[in-house]
């Protein structure tokens, strides 16, 4: 029984980086989820740069963001801890809150589930106040519904959206054209 798999659900992971080869970071993350068989129909968004998100002003280096759409059929708790042992892969290191970082995953939906759990919530908390996470998420899925406690679509919470940062697209691709998984 222990290797029971979940029905495939649609999930969108948001990616961040603002350490080392940024872009490899990403790359690496994506090419993580694209070897894995429990990943199907990996697409990746535009990567858009951004000015770091910092709690007492400090100086950081810019970030580069995207965000990938997938099918998984891990559960969002394992979905979460594979997220970690990639990141982990990848020279992350937990300091303080917003510290610099060489790869952030972050669960933003899990198809149209609700979970309030002290290790993971979803839909991501933060969701409806960072544009460098909706515009990409938009870029894929406007149309789709952010459950509860937003219920919007994503092109309704961006253009709601407080935030007043720019983020600039930036010609790197993260997955090659011609490519599919
Ligand atoms: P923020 O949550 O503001 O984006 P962060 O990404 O820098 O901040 P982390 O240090 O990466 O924060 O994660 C802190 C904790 O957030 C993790 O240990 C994880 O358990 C928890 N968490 C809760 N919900 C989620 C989610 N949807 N996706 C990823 N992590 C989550
Ligand atoms: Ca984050
Ligand atoms: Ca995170």
């Amino acid at each position: 029984m222990g290797d029971e798999k979940a029905a495939w659900m649609r999930t969108y992971i948001g990616l961040g980086s603002n350490m080392g080869d940024r872009a490899g970071y990403l790359k690496q993350a994506i090419d993580a989820f694209c070897v894995s068989s429990n990943f199907r129909k990996v697409v990746a968004s535009p990567v858009y740069q951004t000015i770091a998100l910092t709690l007492d002003g400090e100086q950081q280096s810019h970030y580069l963001n995207a965000v990938v759409e997938m099918e998984t059929r891990l559960l969002p708790e394992a979905l979460l801890f594979f997220c970690q042992e990639v990141e982990r892969r990848n020279q992350r290191v937990r300091t303080k809150k917003w510290a610099p970082r060489t790869l952030d995953l972050d669960i933003l939906l899990y198809g149209d589930k609700q979970m309030n759990l002290p290790h993971l919530i979803i839909p991501h908390p933060h969701i409806a106040r960072r544009r460098f996470v909706l515009k990409p998420l938009n870029d894929l899925a406007p149309m789709v519904p952010v459950p509860l406690p937003f219920g919007k679509t994503v092109t309704e919470l961006l253009t709601e959206c407080p935030d007043d940062s720019v983020p600039q697209m930036i010609s790197i691709r993260l997955i090659s054209s011609g490519k599919t998984y």
